[in-house]
């Protein structure tokens, strides 16, 4: 999507050769007509797939995913992140590691918001190694549910998220890929 790769090549900042900084129009500050024309984008590849919901992870997947979910005229649930595990049986949870705080948090829906009959596409700002997007596939399956695709808005191809979600049969559809991060340079897939 060249609107994205132009507004990540104008604003984003590298911080290391894994970690991009995108607060200026995803993760902090939120550009709404590009988050428009994502979800726009995210919805139309899926849209012949019977999605029945899209989920997310709080915070900086629900941007996009509202707009996904708009577009496909269904409900969005997010993930909520919490410290630790408390017993609840209303809950279904996961323990998953964070990729950019390098620890450990919880990963939790309500039973309530996740049907066994749901076909369920999930979105996210970013994959790296998969970890939240397995997780959250776990507990779709807790649900009984199936996750058919991932929508990511900035995958960093050079890890091994996409090669993780493929092998469970999770199709990933990203619209900008990072094949390399370093120095001041930002190289996208095919370029
Ligand atoms: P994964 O779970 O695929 O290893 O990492 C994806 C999650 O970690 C995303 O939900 C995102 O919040 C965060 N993340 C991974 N890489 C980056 C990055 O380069 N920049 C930012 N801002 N977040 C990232």
């Amino acid at each position: 999507m060249q609107l994205l790769k132009d507004k990540i090549l104008s604003q984003a900042e590298i911080v290391n050769a894994h970690v991009l900084k995108v607060d200026s129009f995803l993760n902090h500050q939120v550009d709404p007509k590009l988050m428009q024309a994502i979800g726009k984008e995210l919805a139309d590849h899926f849209r012949d797939k019977g999605i029945t919901k899209v989920v997310t992870i709080e915070t900086s997947g629900i941007a996009p995913a509202v707009f996904t979910a708009l577009e496909l005229g269904v409900d969005l649930v997010f993930a909520r992140k919490g410290k630790s595990i408390v017993l609840n049986s209303n809950l279904y949870q996961i323990p998953v590691f964070s990729y950019t705080k390098e620890q450990e948090y919880s990963l939790v829906i309500n039973r309530s918001f996740l049907n066994s009959d749901d076909t369920i596409l999930f979105v996210d700002d970013f994959l790296a190694n998969g970890q939240s997007l397995l997780a959250v596939n776990e507990l779709i399956d807790y649900a009984g549910a199936r996750m058919v695709g991932a929508g990511i808005v900035i995958e960093k191809s050079f890890e091994a998220g996409r090669a993780r979600a493929e092998e469970i049969g999770i199709e990933v559809y990203s619209l900008a890929r990072i094949s390399k991060l370093y120095a001041d340079t930002i190289e996208f897939e095919g370029e």
